[in-house]
């Protein structure tokens, strides 16, 4: 007959096994901040030990329920793999706006994180302990038994934590006070925190209606006084960081046909989040960084609401996973390959079709429009497929998605050459801004990035790091305004002045009331002046 074990032991050596062997990047965290080899550094090491399986322990207690509590454990031992791993080998923390954008990644960029040392880490420690799970028998209690011995085991965690809290509160509090992320690291709360923490907005957002902001709407005297028509293109970036960028000090040739147009490059801006999920929608958004949260951020409506309902026509053109609820209710579409084929490869489609679309989308219309594009840019970790081999300017490049089989100087020419083609993208947006402008079109574009990226600095990959801990390569981004002579004139704009005020500190918080000025929309009451960028060197 097959041996059976008592639930609350496979809890308890479950929980050891997880704080053991899927908390890496804690324990790392952990020693790092308590470096000092003392006996009481050492001591507070192990009760940390104690601290963690006696909170995993009483978190698998809560569910030791016959055919519960097998599946969980199943379910949480397959999704800890799958975090330490991006926990150990891109550095990520996992807060809610990281799990967001991982519920929100579409199949193509997931299929570039699914390589052959992720498989085999998920096959060791993943499906090797489910099965193992699976394969358990548990002894067979009656249900007030089995309610008796959960109680027990979770008092007994509870005195665990009491008598290392009465020993050691000093140091736990101060360690995670000084080093917030860390909790961003515990395997598996942390990501049981953030999809719980989604699950409730969003369960509280279902039935709520988007809240109007665009009731006031109007065009400004600026447009409605003439005949002449407005071309507004923005350009949402992806992980393009602002250290990447020639012109923003960069030692390397990243950006050498914007530097031969008269564009405008600021070089202090920050975004508002570190992951797609989060700046996008907050860009868009009236509530400046400080307020903005992600129920703000889907409750109310966005500038492109606004100004649609000025009467300016508003497209968004998306060849990234979308425009996360912001472009909802304009026009909205994927880029087209149709008449440009040669553009994509497989599913993924170079940046440069944006532009292809973009000349359609205005040449099917003679209204002023606000375009929106939404590149692929520089999104990791394949940086070597965001670019036609033409772009490979520094090599050799990183050939793979698995970041940790490159050196750091394969790593950094990849995503340099997505930057590179980035300039030369741009670059010709602004040409053939230019070219219409001719025909007396007022243009302008303006490009941001969403947020930036982390290439090894710091031991960090990727991005998504709560912002309050991320480094400046995922929060300092670059942005390029470019205005045509017929748009400087009509909006009265001193080029001298506004070319001073690209070295001021702006942010994502500016691109809203910005769009509002650029399409010379108004909105009593929401508009803020002084945060648009128009208003700060215009001539009366
Ligand atoms: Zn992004």
């Amino acid at each position: 007959m097959q041996r059976t074990i008592p639930t609350y032991l496979l809890v308890l050596l479950f929980s050891i096994l997880l704080m053991l062997t899927y908390n890496n990047g804690l324990w790392t965290g952990i020693v790092d901040a308590n470096q000092l080899i003392t006996k009481h550094n050492l001591l507070f090491l192990s009760s940390c030990a104690f601290f963690l399986t006696a909170l995993f322990n009483i978190l698998f207690s809560l569910v030791s329920f016959r055919f519960v509590l097998k599946p969980v454990l199943i379910f949480i031992v397959i999704a800890s793999a799958a975090a330490s791993f991006f926990i150990d080998s891109y550095g990520v923390h996992i807060d809610s706006s990281m799990m967001q954008n991982v519920l929100e990644t579409d199949s193509s960029e997931a299929h570039e994180l699914f390589n052959s040392d992720f498989i085999i880490h998920m096959l060791l420690w993943g499906l090797i302990p489910a099965f193992l799970i699976a394969k358990v028998r548990l002894a067979h209690i009656s249900w007030s038994k089995q309610l008796m011995q959960s109680a027990f085991s979770i008092t007994m965690s509870i005195l665990v934590i009491g008598l290392v809290a009465a020993f050691f509160y000093q140091d736990y509090a101060s360690t995670f006070r000084n080093h917030r992320d860390l909790r961003y690291l515990i395997n598996p709360t942390s990501y049981i925190y953030a999809v719980t923490k989604i699950a409730r907005e969003q369960f509280a957002e279902a039935d709520k209606p988007i809240i109007p902001i665009s009731q006031n709407a109007a065009l400004g005297t600026l447009a409605s006084d003439k005949s002449k028509r407005s071309v507004t293109v923005m350009v949402v970036g992806e992980t393009a960081r602002a250290e990447s960028f020639h012109l923003n000090g960069y030692s390397r040739e990243t950006t050498p046909e914007l530097e031969k147009t008269n564009s405008l490059y600021f070089s202090d801006v920050s975004s508002c989040g570190t992951a797609t999920a989060a700046s996008v929608p907050c860009m868009f958004s009236k509530y400046a960084r400080d307020d903005y949260d992600n129920e703000k951020g889907h409750g109310y409506e966005s500038v492109l609401d606004a100004i649609s309902k000025a009467g300016v026509e508003v497209s968004w053109i998306d060849n990234n996973s979308g425009c996360k609820g912001t472009c909802d209710r304009v026009e909205h579409s994927k880029v087209s390959a149709e008449r440009r084929p040669d553009l994509c490869v497989d599913d993924e489609c170079y940046d440069e079709l944006l532009l292809e679309n973009l000349k359609q989308k205005i040449a099917s219309s003679d209204g002023n429009q606000l375009i929106v594009l939404h590149q692929k840019g520089s999104h990791g970790p394949a940086y070597f497929k965001r670019v036609p081999t033409a772009f490979e300017k520094f090599t050799p490049v990183c050939e793979t998605a698995e970041l940790q089989k490159c050196s750091q100087e394969e790593i950094t020419n990849a995503y340099d050459n997505t930057i590179l083609y980035t300039d030369y993208v741009l670059a010709n947006i602004i040409h053939y801004l230019d070219s219409i402008s001719e025909q007396g079109v007022d243009t302008a574009m303006l490009y941001v990035s969403d947020h930036g990226e982390s290439l090894g600095e710091h031991n960090m990959y990727l991005h998504g790091t709560p912002y309050f801990v991320a480094p400046s390569q995922q929060t300092h981004v670059p942005m390029v305004m470019w205005l045509s002579t017929g748009f400087q004139a009509d909006h009265h704009q001193n080029m001298s002045c506004l070319k001073q005020a690209t070295k001021a500190p702006f942010s994502h918080d500016n691109i809203f009331h910005s769009l509002l000025g650029m399409t010379n929309v108004q909105l009593p009451g929401i508009y803020d002046a002084s945060l648009d960028m128009m208003t700060q060197c215009q001539q009366s």
